[in-house]
C-alpha cells in the first residue's frame, strides 16, 4: 500500500506518515462540494475544519478579495493601520456582548489563544497581583497545538506526559457540569485561586475533544467563580463563533460576558487565515501606564493582513444579508431527524445535535481509515476521529446535500459496525 510517506516532500498534519494512507488530492471547490484531481466530487460534511460557513467560493467574498488584492494585499501593522482592520474591529466589537471592545489580530487560532494567555497573565501583573501565573483549563479541552496551548489542552491529547518539562505545568480540572464537579472546582479555587490568572474554556462544546456538549449553566458557574476569585474568564470561541451552535457566539446562550474571547476558524468564512483576541475595557485599561513594561509585547509579522480583514468583513456582510442563523436552525432540525436512525445501530453510543453540529458517538472506533474510505466511495467528505462521526456542514448546504451526508453515515455505520 502506498502511504503518505510516498508523497514527495510534504509532512502532513496529525499523521503517522509511515502508515497514514495517501491523501486524496483536491483540485477545486464550489458551494458544499470538493472536486478531486481525478474528477470525483465529494459533498463536504465538515466545511474544512469548520471554517467554510458560507460554502466555498462565495462570490461576495471573492469580490472583496479581488478588490483588496488590487488596492493593498498587505502592509505592516507596526505604526500603521488600515481601513479593513478598523472596520473589522468595530464590527466584531459591535457583535460581541458587553464591553468586549479591544481587538488584537493574529493569524491562527493557537496564536490568538497564546495572546489571550499572555494578556491574562500580564493583566494580573500590571494590577500588582503577583504570583498569578497559572492557567486553569478543562479535561477534554482543545486550544491549539503550540507548546503553551498544548499545556492547557486535555492531558492525554496534549501529550503532557510525553513532552514533560517542555510544557508549562498548568491546572487541569473537570468542567463543572454536575454538583460534584462544581463543588470540586470551588474547593480547588479556594485553595489555589490566588495562583490563577485565567480560566480557559470552549463554550458549550469541546470540539476537537470529541464534540462534547455542556449546558450554558456551566459557563454561568465559571463566570461567577472567576468574579469571586479575581480570575479572568477566557472563552475560546474559535470553533463555536459565527453561528455554529445556533447563536452568533456560543457565550450568548449563557448570557455572560467573558473577559477575553478568541476567534478564528469561520472568521474569514474559511478563505484566509486570520484570528482575533478581543479584550474587555477593564482588561485593556490595565495595560495603560507610564511603564513600558506594562505594554502587551506581541506582534505577528502578518498581523491584520488586509486581504484577510477584507474577506472577514465580507463574511460579516453575508451574516447581515443572508439568513445564516435560520439556516443553522433548519440544519439542526434536519440532522436531529435524520441522524436519529443511527441511534438503534449496534455499536452506537449516542446521537446528539447542537446548532449545525451533528454527532454520532460510537462505543469504539477501531479502524477510522476504513470508514473514511467508505465515505469517499459514497461521494461524501466525512472524517471520523476519536470515537465519533460528525457533521459540521456549511450553513448554505442544501437539504438534499445534507440528506446525502446523513444517509451515508447511516449506511456506512450499518455496514461497518456490529
Ligand atoms: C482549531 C481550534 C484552535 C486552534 O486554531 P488553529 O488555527 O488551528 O491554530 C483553538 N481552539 C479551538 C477551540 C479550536 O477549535
Amino acid at each position: 500500500m502506498t502511504t503518505a510517506s510516498n508523497l514527495p516532500h510534504l509532512w502532513l498534519p496529525y499523521s503517522q506518515m509511515q502508515t497514514a494512507p495517501m491523501p486524496v488530492e483536491a483540485a477545486a471547490t464550489s458551494g458544499s462540494t470538493i472536486t478531486l484531481a481525478d474528477g470525483r466530487t465529494l459533498i463536504d460534511g465538515i466545511a474544512s475544519w469548520w471554517t467554510a460557513c458560507h460554502g466555498y467560493n462565495h462570490p461576495h467574498i471573492r469580490q472583496a478579495l479581488i478588490q483588496q488584492a488590487e488596492a493593498m494585499p498587505h502592509v505592516m501593522f507596526g505604526g500603521m493601520v488600515h481601513q479593513p482592520a478598523l472596520t473589522l474591529a468595530q464590527r466584531l466589537s459591535d457583535r460581541l456582548p458587553g464591553d468586549l471592545e479591544r481587538v488584537f489580530f493574529t493569524d491562527s487560532g493557537s496564536v490568538a489563544m497564546e495572546v489571550a494567555a499572555k494578556m491574562a497573565i500580564q493583566y494580573q501583573l500590571n494590577q500588582g497581583r503577583e504570583g498569578r501565573h497559572k492557567l486553569l483549563s478543562f479535561r477534554g479541552g482543545y486550544h491549539g497545538d503550540t507548546l503553551a496551548m498544548m499545556a492547557v489542552c486535555d492531558p492525554e491529547e496534549g501529550m503532557h506526559r510525553l513532552f514533560g518539562d517542555a510544557l508549562p505545568q498548568q491546572i487541569i480540572a473537570d468542567l463543572p457540569t454536575t454538583p460534584e464537579t462544581l463543588a470540586a472546582l470551588e474547593a480547588l479555587l479556594s485553595k489555589r485561586g490566588h495562583e490563577i490568572a485565567a480560566i480557559i474554556t470552549e463554550p458549550l462544546v469541546q470540539g476537537a475533544g470529541g464534540m462534547l456538549f455542556h449546558e450554558p449553566e456551566t459557563l454561568c458557574h465559571l463566570r461567577r467563580l472567576c468574579d469571586d476569585h479575581d480570575i479572568l474568564l477566557v472563552i475560546d470561541e474559535i470553533f463555536t463563533g459565527f453561528g455554529r451552535t445556533g447563536t452568533f457566539f456560543a457565550c450568548e446562550q449563557a448570557g455572560i460576558t467573558p473577559d477575553i474571547v478568541a476567534l478564528s476558524k469561520a472568521l474569514t468564512g474559511g478563505t484566509l487565515p486570520l484570528a482575533a483576541t478581543i479584550a474587555r475595557k477593564h482588561v485593556f485599561e490595565a495595560f495603560l501606564s507610564d511603564d513600558p513594561l506594562h505594554a502587551l509585547m506581541h506582534g505577528p509579522t502578518f498581523m491584520a493582513n488586509p486581504l484577510a480583514c477584507a474577506v472577514a468583513n465580507a463574511s460579516l456582510d453575508l451574516f447581515d444579508q443572508e439568513p445564516r442563523l435560520e439556516q443553522v436552525r433548519a440544519i439542526s432540525a434536519q440532522m436531529t431527524t435524520e441522524l436519529e436512525a443511527c441511534r438503534s445501530l449496534p455499536g452506537v453510543r449516542d446521537v446528539r445535535v447542537l446548532g449545525a453540529i451533528g454527532v454520532v458517538e460510537l462505543d469504539t472506533l477501531d479502524d477510522p481509515e476504513a470508514l473514511k474510505r467508505a465515505f469517499i466511495e459514497k461521494g461524501v467528505w466525512v472524517r471520523p476521529f476519536r470515537r465519533i462521526v460528525y457533521l459540521t456542514p456549511a450553513f448554505t448546504i442544501t437539504p438534499d446535500e445534507l440528506s446525502t451526508l446523513t444517509s451515508s453515515i447511516h449506511q456506512v455505520l450499518k455496514d461497518h459496525l456490529g
